[in-house]
């Protein structure tokens, strides 16, 4: 079987993989940049919405705050004109709190005295007996005296435990000195109340803190995070960095990593929040990123496949081709050896001659023609039988080959028991030299042959150069005389054509 080197085979096979993997290559680098391209508008969006959020949240609740300090001040002014204090409790109450005060989600207004009992109470004529000579809204205002609005950590209000933040202003004597404190309350339940319409989704939340770190208003509401420190969390000195701003962090209160919009509520010393979770925002791409990249897998899996299909066919194809073609040169050899001797038959020695005689007229060199009898090989047969005159064809023919050289020089079986042997570049002298080495090498082999002179299986030679002008079949007939010649003369001998540089030897 004979193997044509595959390089054009794999050539196409090269140039299909390689289109096919850059195509590939192609789609699959569009759809990375177009699944980036959703994630950052994914991120984009809920950054703006979150601001959005962030703004109407700070505005809520620094308006309510500026509203509510509105109603302090007023009692602030009030206690400080000296003719409200002489007046009968149910004027003064009216005089002290406006309608504002009782507005929803605010809770009581008190006065404390410098001692921190309260001596004014916007729920009561007989003020409650209330006392707050420890609390933080209490004493910043009487440590100093630049307090201005104070408001306050969170408080829990008896009976019902609600969360309240406290507001507070100071009172002072016309001198200045501290004359207590006015506080009154906000409901945390009613800022939950109006983020609850804010959100921006299930899972994101809205909150805001005191600059101190205690956590004010967290919504959705979580049991036992108002009043917590937030100071201890890792990202909380990133809320200081501006006045507002955006980060990703994992949160304090719940561990869950998300993005930060936070921004400063007025000028007052409380931050507000928005976080949504970096989850929520990737269910935001990621559903469309899944189903493109599925898509695109799918499509580029197709291609790689039908791509295989197509290669594997190709390959086929060209094999079988291989295959035909390498049949038709088995064919051709056959019809051109000899079945026994598996030297080139007498239809290639036509062939090789007419093509060495053709290649020594174009190129001016000599061109010799051997032919070769074995000797009295009918008794040879008739004494050891026609097998084993099969074996001593065999070994002439191993003979010969062994003394041709290279691809120009050819031996062939033409008949029974002749042969024949082409010498390009051989002339006359040298071809009979060359025909003699033959005649002794195959008389060396020392093949018993009773019935031949000498006892040994010989060879008789013909030799004839090619004389220029002469047919091909005018040498071979020459070559021919020769030999007929050497077998007249007694066999196992060499003889050139006549005219030529004759020699005879007889071993
Ligand atoms: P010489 O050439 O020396 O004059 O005598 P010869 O006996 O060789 O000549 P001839 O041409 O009369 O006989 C040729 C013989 O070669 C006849 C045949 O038995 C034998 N022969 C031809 N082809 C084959 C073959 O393929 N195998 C065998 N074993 N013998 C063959
Ligand atoms: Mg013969
Ligand atoms: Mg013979």
């Amino acid at each position: 079987m004979h193997h044509r080197p595959p390089s054009r085979r794999s050539a196409v096979s090269r140039t299909l993989a390689g289109s096919i993997i850059a195509v590939t290559l192609v789609i699959g680098a569009a759809s990375a940049l177009m699944v980036m391209q959703m994630r950052r508008s994914a991120w984009d969006q809920v950054g703006r919405v979150s601001q959005n959020l962030l703004e109407a949240v700070e505005h809520m609740v620094d308006r309510n705050i500026e509203l509510y300090d509105l109603s302090l001040q007023a009692v602030v002014d009030g206690l400080r004109n000296p003719e409200v204090d002489g007046i009968a409790p149910e004027l003064r109450q009216m005089i002290l709190f406006d309608r504002a005060a009782t507005a929803n989600g605010l809770g009581a207004i008190l006065a404390l005295d410098p001692q921190g009992q309260a001596f004014v109470d916007s729920s009561a004529i007989v003020p409650r007996p209330l006392r707050f000579p420890d609390a933080d809204f209490f004493l910043v205002h009487k440590q100093r005296e630049d307090a201005d609005l104070y408001i306050g950590k969170p408080l829990r209000m008896e009976p019902d435990g609600r969360w309240v933040i406290p507001l507070s202003r100071r009172l002072t004597y016309a001198d200045g000195a501290f004359a207590g404190v006015v506080v009154g309350t906000i409901d945390i339940g009613y800022f939950n109340a109006l983020f609850r319409r804010l959100s921006l989704g299930e899972r994101s939340r809205i909150a805001f803190f005191r600059d101190s770190g205690e956590l004010l208003v967290r919504s959705p509401p979580m049991e036992g995070t108002i009043g917590r420190n937030l100071r201890e969390a890792a990202h909380f000195p990133r809320f200081f960095e501006s006045r507002a701003g955006q980060f990703v962090a994992t949160g304090y209160t719940e561990a869950i990593e998300g993005l930060f919009s936070y921004s400063r509520i007025g000028d007052r010393a409380l931050i507000a929040t928005v976080v949504v979770p970096t989850a929520a925002i990737g269910s935001l791409w990621r559903p469309k990123a899944v189903a493109i990249i599925a898509l695109v897998t799918i499509l580029c899996g197709g291609m790689v496949g039908l791509t295989l299909v197509l290669q594997r066919e190709l390959e086929r194809r060209s094999r079988a081709e291989e295959q035909a073609l390498a049949a038709n040169h088995d064919l051709a050899r056959l019809a051109h050896t000899d079945g026994l001797t598996a030297l080139p038959n007498r239809r290639h020695f036509d062939e090789a001659f007419s093509r060495a005689r053709e290649q020594a007229r174009g190129a001016g060199g000599p061109l010799s023609l051997v032919l070769l009898d074995a000797d009295r090989f009918k008794r040879y047969n008739d004494t050891y039988g026609h097998l084993a005159g099969d074996e001593v064809l065999r070994a002439v023919a191993r003979v010969l080959q062994r003394q041709v050289r290279g691809p120009e020089e050819v031996a062939c079986r033409i008949g029974g028991e002749e042969f024949a042997v082409l010498l390009p570049g051989s002339a006359g002298p040298e071809a009979v030299a060359r025909a003699e080495r033959i005649r002794r090498a195959l008389a060396r082999l020392q093949i018993p042959h009773v019935g031949n002179e000498g006892g040994i299986v010989t060879l008789s030679l013909g030799v004839a150069e090619a004389v220029p002008g002469e047919t091909g079949g005018q040498c071979f007939s020459a070559a021919d005389a020769a030999l007929y010649e050497a077998k007249r003369q007694g066999r196992n001998r060499v003889v050139a054509r006549p005219g030529g540089p004759a020699a005879a030897q007889v071993a």
